[in-house]
């Protein structure tokens, strides 16, 4: 599989060379030259597969060139070594929880696959790759557990000081080996600058072999298609396709779920659930694409004003508004309704939603009462334990510590401090 710039100003390239560069050299994303189509004894026969073999079947056009059968099928089974299940909430909506990996997020297996694909690829290299990541929470902690002790690889993430919950900042801080933590005195926002301007340094590039590990890189977005099949493995009205909502912000996840459609996974509709960051939801209504500066909210992990990932959603729909709303909505749900649906949802339902799930929840219900009959199932992307601020705002309970974080909660943190201007940044990577 060839992949192309959507800028369409720089080569082809394969699977490999898309994942060490990230991006293409015109500053495009890269996108798959075809979509490969899965038949229907796959679907049929769906239900008598493994969980790796699905994930096998599924990503093995994208990378067969790149990657021999043996070593994929590996990558593959270390990347799904925990559950994926969907659970019934009320009659109508399931939650399909993402949240049972190492680092209660469900960006652990996009960051795992991309690992292990690097280190596969790096094996033999002169140089060592460095990765270099901004986080606001989740994705530095899925990355640095995705990466951590895998050959060749050097792994840098910088994170707003005092402005991560505990769980994720020992997630990020306690690994040691080659994950360094460098605790910005700054904002979310500072420490994209800041990594944005390393990558601009040809001066430091020319030092470092630097790269990225967020969703606009192919080996972290395409894996994300395993959820979407993983689920139809289990939804039990096969004569009835599910309506799919998606809490979104950068779109790299709801983007994986419409390339499955395209290869003919079933689904009905799919909704694309955003905060107060409803730049979107705007553009479907006004046909105007207008990007807001970004909003804090209590769903933090989509708090993102321009989505990197929708433009690869427009060209899987050849640019085509009309046929793209015929599938796909989007819809933005504010943080005080976030709040209520998490209270409700414990009353009435017993079950914990996170704040990101809870905005999924409620334009999940919203679609379906409009539309009597469907049913579907919501992304629940991250454990509620992670947020507990929100939670306990919402309901006015603790939610419990999860018996496998015990031991994480006791290590000793180990970050970097560092001021928040590029010359700190500049002196800790290149010494
Ligand atoms: C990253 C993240 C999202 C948003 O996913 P996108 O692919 O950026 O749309 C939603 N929920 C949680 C918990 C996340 O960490």
């Amino acid at each position: 599989m060839k992949y192309y710039s959507l800028n369409r100003r720089s080569p082809a390239v394969d699977f490999k060379s898309a994942a060490i560069q990230g991006q293409a050299s015109d500053g495009g994303l890269f996108f798959p030259e075809s979509i490969p189509q899965l038949d229907k004894t796959f679907f049929h026969a769906i239900e008598q597969l493994t969980d790796h073999e699905i994930a096998y079947r599924v990503i093995r056009p994208y990378v067969s060139d790149c990657l021999q059968e043996e070593e994929l099928y590996k990558i593959v089974a270390e990347t799904l070594n925990f559950p994926i299940p969907l659970v019934p909430v009320t009659p109508d909506i399931f939650s399909l929880e993402l949240f049972h990996g190492p680092t209660l997020a469900f960006k652990d297996v996009g960051a795992r696959f991309m690992s292990r694909c690097l280190g596969t690829f790096m094996k033999n290299a002169e140089k060592k790759v460095t990765v270099l990541v901004a986080t606001s929470g989740d994705t530095g902690g899925a990355v640095a557990n995705g990466f951590y002790d895998v050959n060749g690889i050097e792994v840098v993430i910088l994170y707003p000081s005092g402005m991560v919950s505990s769980v994720q900042e020992k997630q990020l801080t306690t690994l040691g080996k080659n994950i360094r933590a460098l605790e910005v005195k700054g904002s979310f926002d500072d420490c994209q600058r800041l990594v944005k301007q390393a990558f601009r340094d040809e001066e430091l590039r020319n030092k470092l072999f630097l790269t990225s590990a967020n969703s606009i890189n192919v080996a972290r977005w395409l894996p994300q298609q395993f959820y979407y099949f993983l689920a139809y493995k289990q939804w039990q009205m096969k004569n009835q396709a599910p309506v799919i909502c998606v809490p979104s912000g950068n779109f790299g996840n709801i983007c994986a779920g419409v390339l499955a459609y395209r290869s003919g996974l079933p689904v009905d509709h799919f909704i694309a659930a955003c905060n107060a960051n409803d730049t979107i939801p705007r553009f479907l209504s006004t046909s105007s694409y207008d990007p807001l500066k970004a909003v804090a909210t209590f769903s933090n992990a989509m708090d993102v004003a321009d989505p990197s990932n929708f433009i690869r959603i427009l060209e899987i729909f050849e640019q085509q508004l009309p046929e793209l709303k015929k599938n796909f909505t989007s819809v933005s749900v504010s943080d005080t309704v976030t709040l209520q649906t998490i209270k409700k949802a414990a009353e009435q339902f017993h079950y914990t939603l996170d704040p990101h799930g809870a905005v999924g929840f409620h334009a999940l219900e919203q679609y379906l009462r409009g539309h009597a009959g469907k049913k579907g199932f919501f992304l629940e992307t991250a454990h509620p334990v992670k947020f507990p601020d929100a939670i306990v705002k919402a309901t006015g309970t603790h939610v419990p510590l999860p018996e496998a974080l015990l031991p994480l909660m006791q290590k000793e943190k180990n970050s970097i401090l560092m001021e928040n201007n590029y010359e700190a940044l500049r002196s800790l990577l290149a010494g």
